[in-house]
C-alpha cells in the first residue's frame, strides 16, 4: 500500500524536498494505515515556487494559444492512458471507491484538459466600431495564479483550476488538501511529460497557513480556492486586502424537488446520487429532498429499498460502491449530525450506524442513511454535513417548495423532478442556484459553467466562463484620423 512520492513537492519541472516542513502522514481512509509521509512546505518553498512560475510566465504567455493547446491535449492523453494507476493512487488517498475513481475523476480532469485545449483558441476578445476610429480587446493572463484544493475531489480540482489557467497564458501553483496530496503530484508529472516547459505547474504541499502564504505573496495576481465557507471568507478576505482576483467554489445545502408527476424511479436514483457518490462528500449533494406529499411515502419506501442495497466495503473491490469518510475527524463530524438528527425528532428511515467491515476496522465508515419527517429549522436541513445523511421533507405546493429551497444562506446547486417541463424550467428560473438539474443532479460536464451563488461562491469554473476568470481584458482604442485637439 505504499504510494510514497519521490518527494513532497514538484517546482520548476522537478520533485523537491525540504525536510524542514512540518511531517504530513498520509492516511488511506479504509483502515487507518499511512501510505505516505510528506512534508509541509516551508517559506523558502513557497519562495521557489512562485519564483520558478513568475520566470516561467512571460515565454508561456507568448505561445499562441493552439501552441498551449496542443500540451494541454497531450497532457489529456496521458491522463486518460494512465487513468488505471492514477484511480487507485485517488481512491488510496481518498477512499472512494475504485467504481467511482476509474471514470469521474483522472477522466474528468482529461476532458477538461481537452476542452480548454480547445477552447482557448477560439476565446479572443471582440471589436468594437467606433464610426471610423474602432477598438478592440484583448484576452490577457493575470500572470500567476494559486489554486487551493479540497480533499473530495484532488486531481480533477488540480485540472479544472490549472487546465484553463494554463491554457490563457498563466504560470500555476497549486496547493492540494493535506489530506490529499499525492495525485497533483502526478498530474505535475504528467504536464511536464506533454512537454509543459518548466515552472508552469507546480505543487507544493501544507495546511492552511501555506495557502495563506501563497494567496498574500506579490507575485500572485490570482487564487481559486475549492473548500468550505468559513474557509472562502477568510481567503477572499486575504485576497481582497491585497487586490487579487478570487474564484471562490464552496460548500452548499442544495435542494433537490421532486414533484408529484416525476419518474420516481429516476428521481430516486437522482437523490440516491446526490447524497451518497462519494460517500456523501460532493459540494453540490441535494441534501435537502422535498418530496410532494403524495407520493412521499412511495418515494420512501423504494428510497429505503434501494439504499439498503448499497454495497460497502473494499474500495479497492471493483463491486463495492461505497467506501468510508476522509478522516476520523470528518467521520466524527458525520456521526454527531446524525446524533443530532434524531434528537431534533427526525425518523430515521435506514442507516444511521458506524459499521466496523472485517479487514477494514480502522476505517472511517458511515451507512448511507436517510432522515424522514425533517423539517426545515433542524439542524440537519440547515447545515452542510458533508456525508452520506440524506433529509427528506415533504411539501404541498410549487410556490411554497421554491420558497422553502431558496432559504438558505448557500445556493450552490438545485435540482427538480418533473414530467411537466413547464414546470422544470420555471422552478429552475426562480431557485436561487448556480447550477440548476431538470431530471438528472450531479452532473458536471466540463462544457457547462459551475459554481455558486450566496454564500456558495463567487466565479465558475468549467465552461468558456472560467477563461475568462482567468483573463483580464485589455481595451485598445484606435485613430483612423488626425486627433481633434483644442490647443
Ligand atoms: P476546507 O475549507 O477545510 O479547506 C480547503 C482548502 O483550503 C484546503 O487546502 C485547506 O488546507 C485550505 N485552507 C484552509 N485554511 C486556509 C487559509 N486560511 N488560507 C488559505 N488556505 C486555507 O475544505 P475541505 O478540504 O474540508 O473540503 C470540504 C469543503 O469543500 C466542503 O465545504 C465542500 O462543500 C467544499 N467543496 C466545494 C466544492 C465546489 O466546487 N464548490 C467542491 C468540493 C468541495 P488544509 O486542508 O490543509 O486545511
Amino acid at each position: 500500500m505504499n504510494v510514497q512520492p519521490k518527494a513532497s513537492h514538484y517546482i520548476n519541472g522537478r520533485f523537491v524536498e525540504d525536510e524542514g516542513g512540518s511531517v504530513l502522514d498520509v492516511i488511506y481512509p479504509a483502515t487507518g494505515e499511512m501510505i505516505a509521509k510528506l512534508h509541509a512546505a516551508t517559506p523558502n518553498i513557497v519562495e521557489l515556487a512562485l519564483e520558478a512560475a513568475r520566470t516561467a510566465q512571460g515565454e508561456w504567455a507568448r505561445l499562441k494559444p493552439v501552441e498551449r493547446g496542443r500540451i494541454l491535449r497531450r497532457a489529456a492523453d496521458l491522463l486518460r492512458e494512465r487513468n488505471a494507476d492514477l484511480s487507485r493512487i485517488e481512491t488510496l488517498d481518498t477512499g472512494k471507491p475504485i467504481q467511482e475513481t476509474l471514470v469521474a475523476d483522472a477522466a474528468s480532469a482529461a476532458d477538461a484538459l481537452e476542452f480548454f485545449a480547445g477552447a482557448v483558441a477560439a476565446f479572443n476578445g471582440e471589436f468594437v466600431d467606433l464610426g471610423g476610429p474602432f477598438g478592440y480587446t484583448r484576452r490577457e493572463p493575470l500572470g500567476v495564479c494559486v489554486g487551493i484544493g479540497a480533499w473530495n475531489y484532488p486531481i480533477q480540482i488540480a485540472a479544472w483550476k490549472s487546465g484553463p489557467a494554463l491554457a490563457m497564458g498563466n504560470a500555476f501553483v497549486f496547493k492540494p488538501s493535506e489530506n490529499t496530496p499525492l495525485s497533483a503530484l502526478a498530474l505535475a508529472e504528467i504536464y511536464t511529460e506533454a512537454g509543459l516547459p518548466d515552472g508552469l505547474f507546480n505543487v507544493v504541499q501544507g495546511f492552511g497557513d501555506v495557502g495563506a502564504a501563497l494567496v498574500s505573496h506579490p507575485v500572485t495576481a490570482k487564487v481559486s480556492l475549492t473548500g468550505s465557507v468559513p474557509t472562502g471568507k477568510k481567503v477572499m478576505g486575504l485576497a481582497g486586502s491585497h487586490m487579487k482576483h478570487a474564484t471562490m467554489e464552496l460548500g452548499g445545502k442544495s435542494p433537490l424537488i421532486v414533484f408529484e408527476d416525476a419518474d420516481l424511479e429516476n428521481a430516486i436514483g437522482g437523490a440516491m446520487l446526490g447524497n451518497f457518490y462519494s460517500s456523501g462528500q460532493v459540494c453540490s449533494n441535494g441534501t435537502r429532498v422535498f418530496v410532494q406529499r403524495n407520493v412521499h411515502d412511495r418515494f420512501v419506501s423504494r428510497l429505503v429499498e434501494r439504499t439498503k442495497a448499497i454495497r460497502m466495503g473494499d474500495p479497492l473491490d471493483p463491486d463495492v460502491q461505497m467506501g468510508p469518510l476522509m478522516n476520523k475527524s470528518q467521520h466524527a463530524k458525520v456521526m454527531d449530525y446524525i446524533a443530532a438528527g434524531k434528537s431534533e425528532g427526525a425518523t430515521l428511515a435506514t442507516g444511521g450506524n458506524a459499521p466496523t467491515m472485517q479487514g477494514f476496522e480502522n476505517g472511517f465508515f458511515v451507512e448511507p442513511t436517510v432522515f424522514t419527517g425533517v423539517t426545515d429549522e433542524m439542524r440537519i436541513a440547515r447545515e452542510e454535513i458533508f456525508g452520506p445523511v440524506m433529509s427528506v421533507l415533504a411539501f404541498d405546493t410549487e410556490d411554497e417548495v421554491v420558497t422553502r429551497a431558496n432559504n438558505t444562506e448557500f445556493g450552490l446547486a438545485a435540482g427538480v423532478f418533473t414530467r411537466d417541463l413547464s414546470r422544470g424550467h420555471r422552478v429552475v428560473g426562480q431557485l436561487q442556484a448556480g447550477t440548476c438539474w431538470i431530471n438528472a443532479y450531479n452532473l458536471t460536464p466540463v462544457e457547462l459553467p459551475f459554481g455558486g451563488a450566496k454564500a456558495s461562491g463567487i466565479g465558475r469554473e468549467n465552461g468558456l466562463a472560467v477563461l475568462g476568470h482567468y483573463s483580464q481584458l485589455k481595451s485598445v482604442y484606435v485613430e483612423t484620423g488626425d486627433v481633434q485637439s483644442p490647443y
